[in-house]
């Protein structure tokens, strides 16, 4: 495999400088730019596009994606994204158009937001949407200050947001950049929402919960009507982590189970690529009481024609330039089309199915602490293989060996030596009882033959890196002596 970086490569390189001269009379860059500006040497590689082509050809095959391997990894479903989203997303009429460009000539583009909102509100049972935040976490942003504005207008002190110990870290994050204390309630004994605890914390002060259903271990809080009264009747409103909704799909809505405000993960349950906080959204829907609220633009209909409507009496402002990442609506909503009703249905049912199937093959082996049907995800706990002298990572690290990227680790908090499976609804049976069949091997390898999961992986061209080195001290800058 090719270890060099382009930039060593480029010495020994051939020049690749074969573009003819325009003709175009050139000004010398120190004409234009001003000295102090200037770099004395710019080191770019220099290399031949054949060299170029294979040197990011072997970058790419070192990737580990949905598109070559099963992807299992807890609260982030990643599911296959289906390339007719692709195709549609590339049509010229939605990827040429500039945000600069009238309304006139945009109208199938606003057409098919207004479209897709409609969509997502008879999925869900909210009112309206925005697309505007291009992640979960942004989406949990625009949430909570709508929130927080709400009660600013009717003048109410609230101070804290209650969250329990299982939620994603996004939600304590959200809450107290938007200035707010986060209680935490720990889960019972089943792994759900403790009432007790939570009638125990409950006060006039408190602005929101904010609750991810199914919860991180991938349980149904079952009693959420009584959370949803307990919170509303302090004046307290419901926010909905839907950051992945396959499970309950053409179900069950997060409005009959009264939320006030929610987000979906397109990126997640809309079978859109990830993307290190880019190309996602965050699609943020309402119930009535906010609607007031939502970030500006929202697009609306009028005598037949589209248009951004900035007319939001409270809106929270603007929080993206533009209309956020327009293409990614485009896959997502190719995405509902093509699954239709049914096939939403059909989604719920194999996400959950799927999860339970690899529960029940691998209980014997990894210890499920919170043994109740799951929905599209299942938290094993590796203490015992802990016991023996591997741990969660470890075994995680093992999996990449065997061409399966390692499932989340270390989450939710309050699993020890937590590995957390989402295999997703889109795998097939073969793919799930290839990962039962490795995951035994590996658990046999443990006793037979430690050394080989401790050091894992052996396969790739770096095993371990030092990831708090990494976070704590990086090294962003190239450098290389002699240039
Ligand atoms: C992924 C996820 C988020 C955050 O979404 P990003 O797009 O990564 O910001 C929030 N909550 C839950 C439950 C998630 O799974």
């Amino acid at each position: 495999m090719d270890k060099e970086n382009i930039f060593e490569k480029r010495e020994s390189a051939p020049k690749a400088d074969y573009v003819a001269a325009t003709g175009v009379p050139l000004k010398k860059p120190s004409d234009v730019i001003p000295q102090k500006l200037l770099r004395a040497q710019l080191p770019l590689p220099n290399l031949g596009e054949l060299d170029v082509v294979r040197h990011y050809s072997h970058l790419a095959q070192l990737n580990f994606s949905v598109d070559t391997h099963f992807y299992p990894l807890g609260s982030c479903t990643m599911k296959y994204n289906p390339k007719i989203n692709e195709s549609m997303a590339r049509l010229e009429g939605f990827s040429a158009i500039h945000p600069y460009q009238s309304q006139d000539a945009i109208q199938g583009a606003l057409e098919l937001i207004y479209d897709f909102e409609q969509l997502l509100c008879e999925v869900t049972g909210m009112k309206r949407f925005t697309f505007q935040p291009s992640s979960g976490a942004q989406g949990e942003l625009a949430g909570m200050l709508m929130i927080r504005k709400y009660h600013e207008i009717k003048k109410r002190k609230k101070t804290k947001v209650i969250i329990p110990d299982s939620a994603h870290g996004t939600n304590p994050a959200t809450a107290s950049m938007c200035g707010y204390q986060t209680i935490v309630i720990e889960s019972d004994s089943g792994g759900l929402v403790d009432i007790d605890k939570l009638k125990k914390v409950v006060d006039d002060e408190v602005a929101a919960i904010m609750l991810t259903n199914p919860n991180t271990l991938g349980l149904f809080e079952e009693r959420i009507l009584e959370i949803k009264d307990i919170i509303h009747n302090k004046g307290g409103l419901l926010y909905y982590d839907g950051a992945n909704l396959n499970p309950l799909l053409g179900i069950t809505k997060p409005s009959l189970m009264g939320f006030d405000v929610i987000h979906l993960n397109l990126h997640k349950t809309f079978s859109t690529p990830h993307g290190c906080g880019g190309p996602g959204a965050g699609a943020v829907g309402v119930g009535e009481i906010l609607e007031d609220f939502l970030p500006v633009p929202v697009v609306n209909k009028k005598n037949k024609s589209y248009y951004f409507d900035y007319a939001i009496k409270r809106s929270i402002g603007r929080l993206k330039s533009f209309y956020g990442n327009f293409t990614v609506l485009v896959r997502a909503y190719t995405y509902l089309l093509r699954l239709g009703k049914e096939g939403l249905l059909q989604t719920a049912h194999n996400a959950v199915i799927n999860a339970n199937y690899i529960k029940e093959k691998l209980k014997d082996y990894y210890e499920v602490p919170y043994p109740k049907t799951c929905m599209h995800e299942v938290v094993f706990s590796c203490t015992s293989q802990k016991e023996k002298g591997a741990a969660a990572l470890d075994i995680a690290k093992r999996l990449i060996d065997y061409g399966i990227h390692p499932p989340t680790m270390y989450f939710p908090l309050i699993v020890k030596e937590a590995l957390m499976v989402e295999p997703t609804e889109t795998e097939s049976k073969d793919t799930l009882d290839y990962f039962i069949k490795v995951m035994k091997e590996i658990d046999k390898e443990i006793d037979n033959d430690l050394e080989k999961v401790k050091d894992a992986p052996h396969t790739t061209p770096v095993k371990r890196v030092d990831e708090v080195k990494a976070a704590r001290s990086p090294n962003l800058k190239w450098e290389r002596t002699g240039v």
